[in-house]
């Protein structure tokens, strides 16, 4: 079999379907692979909520990003009818001197995004699901909201089909080569030739560059939901996303709870896995240790846990995201925007992916993203 395309992309979870539907929508060729059927529960991309956030305490050169971002969802929104984001503010709380108080603030005085500095009794007084200690503060930001993942991925990924793209799903990809013309995937299905090629296979990613070693770990991240004992301080109008360092370096965040009960996770702190045979059964301790966190900072949520969700983060060593041309086949774009933030920003990488494919170049400095192989 030898069928040809503009673009095969390698992996339909979060950043492949949004590249698939912008490269659909400037007309290209595209064809999509994926092992599993997307949406699916074995990526990064399953546990039916994303935190979306403006104030971005990583570096304020997202900003422009997730700017870009709140437009495209909300076109998205229109073009497929379906609902995407909710909106509930957000608060980011820690010491005032902690990187999620400090680094938010940064971002939103640097961009002049509407925000506002709570003292602890402040949250408490105003979102009495939340009870940071006194020495903390919260960094409080109106746009901050929800995404539903596997709601987005087949947004995309309808429109994408429906603008033309063949998307092959449960087909995965054996092996790639390119030369000065051409790009050639394989499958069990046989082989696809191409012009151009982008691997957005998630935590497989480093299975796949060819002989390049990237520099990605991938972690264990477990997703819990407990019944709320209070279930009206959890209602989405009192209780907005919130993320917390509750000790230098310690994260976790947590939702309102939308019919499931209330998600928390922690941020990081993950076993060190391979994606092949991690380990989806969560430990009694596991819970245990979410539950005591829950416990002093969410007491109303301290019910029966309902369910749990393992998943996994693609980390860069300083947590930011991999998106690069590889450096000995101009025609392949890598791409792994994770380090456990990336879905809020999955349709504008569709887009940059597509315009760095189709252009050379995208409209954002992606200078913290590139030049990465050490
Ligand atoms: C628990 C958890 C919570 C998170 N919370 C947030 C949050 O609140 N906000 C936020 O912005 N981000 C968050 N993230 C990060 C975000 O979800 C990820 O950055 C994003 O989902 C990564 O998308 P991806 O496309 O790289 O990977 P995926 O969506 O996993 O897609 C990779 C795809 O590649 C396919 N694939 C792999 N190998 C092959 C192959 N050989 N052939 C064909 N296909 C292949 C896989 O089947 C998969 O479908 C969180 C992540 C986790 C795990």
């Amino acid at each position: 079999m030898a069928i040809s395309f503009d673009v095969i992309i390698v992996g339909l979870g979060a950043m492949g379907s949004a590249a698939a539907y912008h490269l659909a929508r400037r007309g290209k060729r595209v064809l999509g692979l994926d092992r599993f059927a997307p949406p699916h529960a074995f990526g990064s991309s399953h546990g039916q909520t994303r935190i979306i956030r403006e104030a971005y305490f990583e570096h304020p050169l997202y900003v422009p990003l997730i700017q870009r971002a709140y437009e495209l969802w909300a076109e998205l929104e229109i073009a497929s009818g379906r609902s995407l984001l909710r909106r509930t503010g957000g608060l980011m709380i820690g010491r005032p001197a902690s990187v999620v108080v400090a680094g938010a603030t940064r971002s939103a005085c640097e961009y002049s995004l509407p925000h506002t500095v709570l003292s602890a009794a402040e949250v408490r007084s105003r979102f009495p699901a939340l009870q940071p200690t006194d020495e903390m503060v919260a960094v409080w930001e109106p746009r901050a909201g929800i995404l539903f993942p596997e709601i987005c991925l087949e947004a995309h990924l309808t429109l994408a089909r429906a603008l033309g793209a063949e998307l092959r799903t449960e087909e995965p990809v054996l092996s790639w080569e390119a030369d000065g013309r051409s790009v050639r995937v394989t499958t069990f299905e046989g082989a696809y030739h191409a012009g151009q090629l982008v691997l957005t296979a998630g935590s497989w990613i480093q299975s796949l560059p060819n002989g390049l070693k990237l520099p990605l770990a991938v972690e264990r991240q477990v997703q819990f939901w407990f019944e709320p004992r209070r279930p009206v301080e959890f209602q989405p109008e009192r209780c907005p996303i919130h993320l917390w360092e509750y000790e230098p370096g310690r994260f976790f965040y947590g939702f309102p709870d939308l019919g499931g009960g209330v998600k928390v996770a922690r941020h990081h702190e993950g076993e060190i896995v391979n994606p092949d045979s991690i380990n989806r059964e969560v430990r009694p301790e596991e819970v245990n240790a979410m539950r005591a966190v829950v416990r002093q900072f969410l007491p109303g949520a301290d019910g029966p846990l309902r369910s749990t969700a393992a998943c996994m983060y693609s980390n860069m060593p300083d947590g930011h995201f991999f998106i690069d041309w590889h450096p000995t086949h101009p025609r392949v774009l890598i791409a792994s925007p994770c380090s456990g933030h990336g879905f809020k920003f999955s349709n504008v990488i569709g887009e940059v992916l597509a315009n760095l494919l189709t252009e050379g170049q995208a409209k954002f400095d992606l200078s913290l993203f590139r030049n990465r192989l050490f």
